[in-house]
């Protein structure tokens, strides 16, 4: 088997498509500077992976054999992040790049606080001398063959352990031990599998997918600040889409949304979970911003409708009966991820203009449009005609009304004859 494997498969970058011109010059720069300290330095993961395809990577994480501590000696703009594995964020002309020491168990020693006594070992001529064993432990401890591919741009080599060049070839995604381990050992590999396959195309094998089944629930356990993050990593990215129909296949939606555990996710909700997610991805390709709170605000949308139908109390306007609900809702979801408040307060926001939107007045008209809400609560309104819902026509009033600037709303346009705004919340329709 590779995992025994004692010497790398080493390929010119070259040969492999991979090119120093395709990395950003501030990454380059960076492998540079640590060279030039004596310090072995590479690309890896995602962005060696990425170019191999031909795909443009998102960003470009760099590994060296300095510790946390040397690489913010030598970059001033930089800080140490998380305690366990510390990893360094260095900043280049208002980029942040992820600069990380091997993982392995003499790195780890080397760099660890009650390890101090201990000596760094210099590398005072390239990898080749006594650092591979260093980078054979590391590649295998990442969770995918695929993604633990290391570019020297200065020499153009990449070394390859795992045999992932050849699993990029086959289009195969391989787990780099046993995937019921690794997933045990970290639950957030499940989504970095999801993500990877939904980016790539590449199917799950068989056995990672029964994996996933059994070890889905253990996501639950993942710091909920984490989940969030990681949720955002797996919708917001531009494959969206292809990683929904991956999720629902394993039934993960109920890990980050909440629902009334006795519902079934009922037609109109995935047509408004698969329109939500191609628009956002179309979005990221037009190199458009997307936002988490609008993700979330749809997402969120059929479960509030159902909080909303059970406040139940005639005597509350919709306004309050929003307030409520959506608190009921918050209440539940916070149990499952940790939305950043700024968000919660953006989404609530969001909803409270769309009831607004729902039910126009022509008076407020202008104050409307500046609104910072107005945006996302109008993209909502097309959003939830696509699906098809009657809203009466009011994406198309309100598209054509923006088109009136600076003319007296008041007078100039017609009061549109609207059912209440109760009504065109439609609560029975997600169900
Ligand atoms: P992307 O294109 O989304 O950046 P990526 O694979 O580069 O994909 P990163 O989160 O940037 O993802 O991580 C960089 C590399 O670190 C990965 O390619 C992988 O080798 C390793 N890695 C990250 N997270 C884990 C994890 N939870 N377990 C094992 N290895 C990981
Ligand atoms: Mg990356």
């Amino acid at each position: 088997m590779t995992n025994n494997a004692t010497k790398p498969k080493l390929f010119k970058g070259s040969d492999l498509n991979v090119n120093p011109s395709q990395i950003c010059n501030q990454a380059l720069s960076i492998v540079r500077r640590l060279s030039t300290k004596k310090f072995a330095a590479y690309l890896v993961g995602g962005a060696v992976r990425d170019l191999i395809l031909k795909i443009e990577p998102k960003d470009f994480d760099i590994v060296t054999d300095a510790t946390p501590t040397q690489i913010k000696k030598i970059f001033l703009s930089s800080k140490i992040i998380g305690r366990r594995f510390q990893i360094v964020h260095v900043q280049q002309d208002k980029k942040i790049f992820e600069v990380s020491t091997f993982q392995s168990k003499e790195m780890i020693e080397e760099t660890s606080p009650v390890g101090n006594s201990k000596k760094i070992v210099q590398n005072t001529e390239r990898f080749f001398d006594g650092r591979l064993s260093i980078i054979k432990e590391d590649a295998f401890r990442r969770d995918l063959s695929i993604n633990a591919l290391y570019y020297d741009p200065l020499e153009d080599k990449i070394i390859d352990f795992t045999d992932g060049v050849a699993d990029l070839n086959k289009k195969h995604l391989r787990i780099l031990g046993s995937p019921g381990n690794r997933f045990r050992e970290d639950p957030v590999r499940i989504l970095r599998v999801i993500r990877v396959s939904a980016k790539l195309g590449f199917t799950i094998p068989p056995k990672i997918k029964k994996q996933i089944k059994k070890k889905l629930n253990l996501l639950k356990d993942v710091s909920k600040a984490r989940l969030f993050d990681e949720i955002l990593k797996t919708f917001l990215l531009g494959y969206g889409l292809n990683a929904l129909k991956v999720m629902k296949e394993f039934n993960g939606l109920n890990i980050f949304i909440y629902d009334n555990p006795s519902r079934i996710r009922s037609k109109n909700t995935a047509k408004l979970y698969d329109i939500l997610l191609a628009s956002t991805d179309l979005r990221v390709w037009q190199k458009k911003y997307v936002s988490p709170h609008f993700l979330f605000a749809v997402l969120l949308w059929p479960s509030l409708m159902e909080e909303i139908s059970k406040v139940n109390n005639k005597k509350f306007t919709v306004r309050k009966t929003l307030e409520i609900a959506s608190r009921k809702l918050f209440d539940k979801e916070s149990l499952l991820v940790s939305i950043p408040k700024r968000y919660v307060f953006k989404i609530l926001d969001m909803w409270r203009m769309h009831l607004q939107l729902l039910m126009p007045n022509p008076k407020s008209v202008d104050v409307i449009l500046k609104h910072r809400s107005f945006r996302s609560a109008y993209d909502f309104i097309l959003i939830r005609e696509a699906v098809g819902e009657d809203l009466q026509n009011l994406g198309v009033w309100w598209t054509e009304i923006q088109n009136y600037v600076g003319i007296d709303h008041e007078n100039g346009i017609h009061k549109k004859n609207l059912k209440k705004a109760s009504y065109l919340l439609n609560t029975e329709f997600y169900n």
